[in-house]
């Protein structure tokens, strides 16, 4: 398959460096809708496997190519686990809680008979006495105060409700590298026979749950790179290690902000898009961007700047979940993302913050380094990148340039999982020495690129093989 031959003929200055990201749901659930995202502006799109069945997953993941190659678009396809998410079992009505009432817990209990509140996981053989446990996305904190016989007894710190099957978390519990659940296993199994391209592993802890979770997906044999979602106090604790280990960094704001204080999440947020830079390890911004718009037409002025912060602080991509999933007004939310992104991406001063000064150096860094520096110089029009992997594309985007990244690769996955890495846009080519020559050719014919135009070229000596990226060149169309 060649992604090339639909491309719509946009000039270059249109397109929009920080990408989208949108979650399937009952409300975009149809290949008309799916298309209506990609049309809008989605460069990805998450299937959210905390929902929904194999049957679905196979069905959407149809219509996502279908649409993408009808657009000329290449998307990357996001496999979220849910890992170990707890939540609380079945029981009629609602539960009062009062501050200091005791209250207990146990797997599967029947709350009618014995008044013990039933969990969906057996939480007994992870908690320990003084350990603190958030309620309906933190409404309610209870400590442990002892376990016994599989029941956890603990003591209300706060007034609130409880109502079935609400979540449950642990931000003191270490699992001890046990995160993986059967089901988050069986649905890799699944994801190992479908066309995605990025796996999004929950609640990780450290970075040997990366290792464990990669091995996993390196015996099902599976391409998908993967993404650690940021969503534990453990995770903020091992932060740097857990960057050094992923492909790519998901900021789950969501659960971040009930196992942390919320306060924290900001600066965590900064933070992971600092390291991101520093690492060439692409960063997702999510959840509640634009959480208004799942019933109005319109965002909120904060919900504006939060988006647009997210550009000024250098994120890859800014993603959408109930906005799509759930809500009224999907595609007007990705319309409004891509409005105050494009608004933000011309507009910001030139002194924006972007942490390069501590970037790691590695070879591939250094010459990313010198590519960008010589665009800037020559006021190149675009970078054409030939990549096998991916990674000379990444790297040159880890430095945020305002230049264009077009990549040339032969591997369609590869262009797949470009589609949410800042500024880049990817081409399917078969492999050749002159498959970038080839490639600004087309797009001169196309008008994308003009007569006159620099671009500067980034080869390797073998093309398809990785790691070779040896060659700058300079060329006026
Ligand atoms: C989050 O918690 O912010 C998140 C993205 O995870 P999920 O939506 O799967 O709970």
């Amino acid at each position: 398959m060649s992604t090339t031959s639909h491309t719509p003929n946009v000039p270059l200055t249109k397109y929009k460096r920080t990408k989208i990201i949108a979650t399937l749901g009952p409300s975009t659930d149809s290949f008309e809708a799916v298309t209506n995202l990609i049309h809008a502006g989605a460069n990805g799109i998450r299937l959210n496997f905390s929902h929904g069945n194999y049957e679905e997953r196979v069905k959407q993941i149809k219509w996502i190519r279908k649409a993408s190659k009808e657009y000329g678009k290449p998307i990357a396809i996001i496999q979220d686990l849910q890992g170990p998410k707890i939540r609380l079992g079945d029981f009629e009505g609602i539960i009062n809680v009062l501050t200091g009432q005791n209250l207990s817990f146990q797997y599967n209990s029947d709350y009618e008979r014995s008044g013990i509140i039933p969990v969906q996981y057996d939480i007994s053989k992870k908690v320990k006495r003084g350990e603190s446990v958030y309620l309906y996305d933190g409404k309610v904190r209870v400590t442990v105060t002892s376990v016994k016989d599989g029941v956890v007894h603990t003591v209300a710190e706060n007034d609130g409700i409880l109502i079935k099957r609400k979540g449950m978390n642990l931000p003191d519990t270490d699992f001890g590298g046990d995160i993986i659940t059967e089901k988050d296993k069986a649905d890799l199994a699944f994801g190992s026979t479908q066309d995605i391209d990025y796996v999004a592993q929950s609640f990780v802890q450290t970075a040997d749950d990366l290792r464990n979770m990669r091995k996993l997906m390196k015996n099902l044999g599976m391409t998908a790179k993967l993404i650690v979602k940021f969503e534990t106090r453990l995770a903020v604790e091992n932060i740097e290690e857990i960057v050094q280990e992923t492909d790519l960094i998901m900021i789950a704001r969501g659960d971040l902000a009930v196992e942390t204080p919320a306060e924290s999440v900001p600066i965590i947020q900064r933070k992971l898009i600092a390291l991101g830079i520093k690492y060439a390890k692409p960063t997702i911004v999510a959840t509640q961007m634009l959480f208004s718009m799942t019933e109005s037409p319109e965002p909120t002025r904060a919900e504006v700047s939060d988006v647009a912060t997210a550009v000024i602080l250098g994120a890859d991509a800014v993603m959408l979940s109930d906005e799509t999933a759930n809500g009224r007004y999907p595609i007007e939310a990705v319309k409004v993302m891509k409005r105050v992104i494009l608004y933000a991406e011309l507009n910001d001063p030139d002194t924006m913050f972007l942490p390069m000064a501590q970037k790691e150096m590695s070879n591939q860094s250094a010459i990313s380094s010198a590519i960008i520096n010589l665009a800037f110089d020559i006021c190149a029009h675009a970078i054409i990148a030939e990549t096998k992997s991916g990674a000379t594309a990444l790297h040159i985007a880890s430095f945020r340039p305002r230049t264009p990244i077009i990549a040339v690769t032969s591997v369609d996955r590869t262009a797949q999982q470009l589609a949410i890495v800042y500024g880049t846009k990817s081409y399917v080519r078969p492999v050749n020495r002159l498959a970038a020559n080839k490639l600004t050719d087309w797009l001169h014919t196309k008008k994308v690129l003009n007569k006159g135009d620099t671009v500067i070229m980034v080869s390797g000596q073998y093309p398809g093989v990785i790691g070779t990226t040896d060659t700058i060149k300079v060329r006026v169309l």
